[in-house]
């Protein structure tokens, strides 16, 4: 029998729930509210973790392993005075020691990978058709979109991101957090830049209440930029992609050392969004209830300081995958399967997102957290920054 997943939501999150459902046997259909599939223009970088379930999904060939970097090293730098705090080797380190790489990815090319893959798969895609409401039924669930009622599948995937209007279906606990953090992105053309400030590293510059990530992408072309910064900023909290000033990021910023300064100043221009969150996931029941279950931000939105939030979105898929693969109706049906799903993942995620918000406190130190901090990495250097229970299987 043909089996079919409903999917809400067309980012990082609900592309690779509707591919993890195909390599299930399972029929996918996906709608996205935007018009158009696309992502905003920003990096991401996916550990070992991610990148060995993209390998297995066949992701990591053709065009887009020719956008792909793999970072020699991930470097990690006080902002306020430039000393180095610490490295940890990738490249072929993390490939030899996980099996899988450490890469560097524009976000728009990893969408469009995933997008091409659903698309060969035969996913159906209804782009520019918002899912507004859902009923779940004993044997199926029932969606009414913007273009369509009566919308009928065996169960829902909400991947609608960190406002997902459809978690109050599963938990209903209100709007996400505010974090008084805001998100600055740019890109520049490493060509553009002079010799000193191109790289193919991973770098992280960690200054009073601020911080700095550096990484190349589109093949090496490309340096991406995120500076993080306390404070607020006028503007739509919802919107991801809001134009922002280098006045304004320079007002932001704390004391910066001019190296951090001088790289902040090369790029052509900025972006900003405000940061929300939820706090860590409390149970199974906060991730999947009935017919329903929630994935990547819309299940457990996250604060980007562990470069996690689309690493833990592609493991849900892949746990998603393996769960509805074994719902057969007979021994496992479906509900099980989706209860299964969140037991296991659950407290990995809960984990990865309590960790995030301790890395903001260590990251933005001040005074006597910062020298403890200081000293740590620089005695502990990459004990302290690899992540082998997070990167491991
Ligand atoms: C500054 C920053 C840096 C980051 N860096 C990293 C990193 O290095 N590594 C990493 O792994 N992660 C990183 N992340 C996190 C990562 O970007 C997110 O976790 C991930 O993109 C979430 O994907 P998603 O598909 O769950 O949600 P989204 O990307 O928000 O997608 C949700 C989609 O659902 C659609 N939608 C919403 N409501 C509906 C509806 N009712 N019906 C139909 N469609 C709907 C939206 O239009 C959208 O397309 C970073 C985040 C930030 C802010």
């Amino acid at each position: 029998m043909t089996r079919e997943l409903l999917v809400a939501g067309g980012g990082i999150g609900g592309l690779a729930a509707a591919l993890a459902a195909r390599h299930a046997g399972w029929e996918a259909r996906l709608f996205e509210q935007a018009e158009a599939f696309s992502e905003v223009g920003a990096g991401v970088q996916l550990g070992p973790n991610a990148t060995r379930i993209l390998r297995e999904w066949d992701l990591l060939q053709g065009e887009f392993a020719r956008q792909l970097v793999a970072p020699a090293r991930l470097r990690v730098r006080d902002g306020a005075d430039g000393g180095e705090l610490g490295t940890l080797a990738l490249g072929d380190a993390m490939e030899r020691r996980y099996g899988a790489p450490y890469l560097t990815v524009h976000r728009a090319d990893l969408h469009a990978a995933l997008l091409a893959a659903v698309q060969e798969d035969g996913t159906r895609l209804h782009p520019g058709c918002r899912v507004e409401a859902l009923e779940q039924k004993e044997a199926g669930v029932a969606v009414r979109t913007t273009r369509a009622r009566g919308v009928e599948g065996e169960a829902l995937v909400a991947a609608d991101g960190v406002w997902s209007a459809l978690r109050a279906q599963v938990v209903d606990d209100g709007a996400p957090q505010w974090t008084g953090h805001l998100a600055y992105r740019a890109l520049a053309r490493q060509a553009d830049l002079p010799q000193r400030l191109r790289s193919d590293e991973v770098t992280v510059w960690l200054a009073p209440r601020m911080h700095l990530v550096t990484y190349p992408v589109r093949g090496g072309d490309w340096l991406n930029a995120v500076c993080v910064v306390q404070g607020t900023q006028p503007g739509d909290p919802r919107d991801w992609d809001q134009a922002a000033t280098q006045a304004q990021l320079d007002a932001a910023l704390g004391p910066v050392c001019s190296a951090a300064r001088e790289r902040i100043a090369s790029m052509p221009s900025w972006r900003f969004w405000v940061l929300h969150d939820r706090p860590p996931v409390k149970g199974p029941e906060a991730m999947a209830r009935g017919r329903v279950a929630l994935l990547g931000d819309a299940a457990h939105p996250m604060r980007p300081y562990f470069a996690q939030g689309a690493g833990m979105a592609i493991e849900d898929a892949r746990e998603l995958q393996r769960v509805l693969a074994v719902a057969d109706d007979r021994y496992v049906d479906v509900p099980t399967a989706l209860k299964r799903y969140a037991l296991n993942r659950w407290e990995r995620v809960a984990r990865v997102q309590s960790l995030s918000r301790r890395n903001g406190t260590i990251f933005h130190a001040t005074g006597p957290l910062r020298m403890a901090r200081n000293a740590a990495m620089r005695t502990l250097g990459e004990r302290l920054l690899d992540q082998r229970w997070l990167y491991g299987r």
